[in-house]
């Protein structure tokens, strides 16, 4: 239940007055239907009328606030002439023009011989000074009735910015003075104003500094934001972990075996990483956990080794992969291992049915099949597993919070391991995975060569395909990626289908072409036929993007590179760094190049860290963009900018923690508060939601 204090600014539009049947429609697209959103509607810019100058020395097209007194009435002559009206500050004349007058308006206004304060934009014309329409004309008596700071908002066509301002106004004077959630200490030490003061004066900017997102009452709110959000994601974790989970300490039986016939030795890294996660598996609490590594760090070995763990205690693990491919490629690299250890492993996707399909389920259910791998097909009601307790879910960026949570619930108190190849910056980590421990694998195994990465035009095509001539005649694969399927007309784009033809001319047999809109079985065919170098060409759209593994593949052209994102190029080229074979990665770009592409570039000829290229890739897109619209729902901010902000989402995320340690159930004064907030940035629902 919202607190009885929030009531006022979440009333309905309709409480605001002006707001009616005919423009309701046109503010709640603007604004949502809710009064509070106008709080966070933050102004752009001001009109400063401070500027008072003697009309001798001032200064042409700027606002200025004059002492005038009028001369004389011009009536025009014809309706298309504008009414003029001759004034004097004392020395100089200035000409007041109007286009539009209403009756005797004017002469109400601005009355012969009489002195009046005017505001507007000065002109010169005609070597005359000049304001047509004016903004204010008032008495001097009524100076108070100019806004000498007036706040400028973005608009919607429809509503006009005097109109807002005064609907900003009433919902800033419905406000209640709320009592402060922060602690007293550390607002002192940031010199935050209180919550209200903060909103007021970001209302009513001074000074084009006073518009700045970093500026301290701007500042203020954000961080009143960012906590809530920390908060309720703090709350979910807190209710995550106090989820009875189940106590899985296996024998070490399976995992010996394994790592005796690896043909590698751990790394550091993975080795840490699994006692973090063993740790959490044999606690009586349900694991939440992100496992970050970067392309190659070996992320697929260690997530078998947990799901052993977990069948060494008879029960059973699943991989939720987000496409049939990878889903596959995981069957196929767990596939010898199982054999070996004498494990069972099945293949659930949307494409697995009749008797096949039948068996599988009922195999699941008897608990006969200990792995099961597949898509999104794993969430369908008549899976039912005989003892699940272990979740891997691959590639995990593309859900979100509330998916995790739904997922979490399907198994028998099990477990659940997040896996992600995209390394995701700190600061994003906190936000769209607060609710969540993590453990990195920050290190990728020994002996790997780095890739040759090169930048060059697409002009130089002739030497590319000379330059892959003879490297193909070595024995080596490559793929070459293309950002599209058809020729679009619009846009320049080297279309895959096109690309595959010139190719093919020169190369013959050997080239093979995979896209988007190929029939799955087509796509496995060609898939196929790479891995056992029938193919040797692989001309590719970007579903190749993700996990595919063919170590004898080490070159990657990606043709227009500069229009791929950051992470994206960088997922690309991991596909050719599989082995311990030198690798080559072609960039060709096209022009216009922009100075986005440029960096972006860059920034791939110069590091090969995933971690530095997430930061990299935050910087310049920013955060929806990176994490991908799709869980966006939790990411939105109605005010705070993560660019802007960054270090107050360390401070929130450190204060959310705190919070709740010394307060876990809210119940103390300051606890009480910020229920509150959580209400007032509207991070209620997630918490409320997540029953678990
Ligand atoms: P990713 O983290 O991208 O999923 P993979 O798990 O696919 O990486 O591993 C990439 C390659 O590295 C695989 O061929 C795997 O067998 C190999 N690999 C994994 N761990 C190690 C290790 N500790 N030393 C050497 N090679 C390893
Ligand atoms: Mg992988």
């Amino acid at each position: 239940m919202r607190p009885d204090i929030l009531y006022p600014i979440f009333r309905n539009l309709t409480s605001i007055q002006g707001v009616g049947d005919k423009n309701y429609k046109l503010v709640e697209k603007f604004m949502g239907e809710k009064v509070v959103n106008f709080l966070w509607h933050m102004p752009s810019n001001i009109i400063d009328r401070t500027y008072s100058p003697n009309l001798l020395n001032a200064k042409p097209n700027r606002i200025a606030t004059l002492k005038i007194k009028v001369i004389e009435h011009i009536a025009p002559k014809t309706k298309k002439m504008p009414y003029k009206v001759i004034c004097t500050d004392g020395v100089e004349q200035i000409t007041l023009s109007f286009f539009k007058i209403f009756g005797n308006s004017i002469a109400r206004l601005l009355p012969n011989g009489e002195t009046r304060v005017i505001s507007g934009k000065i002109e010169l014309f005609n070597n005359g000074w000049q304001m047509s329409h004016p903004d204010y004309i008032v008495p001097e008596n009524q100076l108070e009735n100019i806004m000498i700071f007036e706040t400028v908002y973005p608009l919607t066509a429809g509503i006009s910015n005097k109109v807002l301002n005064k609907w900003i106004k009433t919902v800033l004077s419905r406000t209640p003075k709320f009592e402060e959630w922060l602690d007293e200490d550390f607002v002192k030490k940031e010199g935050f104003p209180s919550f209200n003061q903060a909103l007021i004066k970001a209302h009513n900017p001074q000074s084009q500094s006073d518009l700045l997102p970093s500026n301290i009452n701007h500042k203020r709110i954000a961080y009143d934001e960012i906590l809530a959000n920390q908060l309720a994601l703090a709350l979910i974790r807190q209710k995550v972990k106090k989820q009875k989970g189940r106590v899985i300490i296996g024998n070490g039986s399976l995992r010996e075996q394994v790592i005796k016939s690896l043909p590698f030795k751990l790394t550091n890294a993975q080795e840490t990483v699994l006692q973090e996660i063993y740790q959490d598996q044999a606690s009586n609490y349900r694991m939440l956990r992100l496992l970050q590594g970067d392309v190659g760090s070996g992320k697929t070995i260690t997530a078998l080794l947990v799901m052993l763990n977990a069948i060494e205690t008879n029960a059973q693990a699943c991989i939720m992969a987000p496409t049939e491919i990878l889903a596959k490629q995981h069957l196929e690299s767990i596939t010898p291992i199982a054999e070996e250890i004498g494990i069972n492993i099945e293949l659930l996707t949307g494409r697995t049915k009749g008797k096949k399909r039948t068996q599988i389920l009922e195999n699941l259910k008897d608990g006969k099949i200990d792995i099961i791998i597949g898509t999104h097909a794993l969430f369908q009601e008549e899976v039912i597993f005989n003892d699940l307790a272990c979740v891997i879910i691959d590639e995990q960026h593309r859900f979100g919070v509330h998916q995790r949570l739904a997922l979490s619930n399907k198994g028998n108190n099990a477990d659940v391991l997040v896996m992600t190849a995209t390394p995701i910056p700190r600061t994003l980590m906190l936000t769209a995975y607060g609710d969540m421990e993590y453990s990195i694998i920050n290190q990728v195994p020994e002996g790997r060569k780095p890739t040759d990465t090169r930048v060059m035009p697409i002009s130089k095509m002739a030497d590319v395909i000379a330059a892959l001539d003879r490297k193909i005649k070595t024995g080596t694969r490559a793929y070459w990626v293309c950002p599209l399927v058809e020729e679009s007309e619009k846009l320049d784009l080297a279309a895959a289908e096109e690309r595959f033809t010139t190719l093919k001319q020169h190369f013959g047999d050997i080239v093979g072409l995979v896209h988007g809109k190929m029939k799955e079985k087509e796509k496995d065919s060609v898939m196929d036929r790479f891995k056992k170098g029938e193919i040797t060409i692989l001309v590719a759209t970007t579903v190749i993007e993700v996990g595919v593994n063919v170590p004898e593949a080490t070159i990657m052209i990606i043709e227009h590179a500069e229009r791929f994102g950051l992470a994206q190029l960088h997922q690309l080229r991991g596909r050719v760094k599989r082995g311990f074979e030198a690798s080559t990665c072609l960039l060709l770009y096209g022009y216009p190049l922009s100075q986005t592409s440029h960096s972006r570039l860059n920034t791939m000829k110069e590091t090969e860290d995933g971690f530095i290229i997430a930061e990299k890739d935050l910087e310049l897109r920013g955060s929806g963009e990176v994490l991908g619209t799709r869980q966006s729902g939790f990411l939105e901010y109605k005010l705070a900018d993560l660019e802007v902000h960054k270090d107050l989402l360390l401070k929130a995320a450190t204060d959310a923690k705190q919070i709740l340690e010394t307060d876990p159930e809210l119940s103390s004064k300051r606890g009480q508060n910020l229920k509150i907030l959580l209400y007032l940035f509207e991070r209620d629902e997630v918490v409320n939601t997540y029953n678990a």
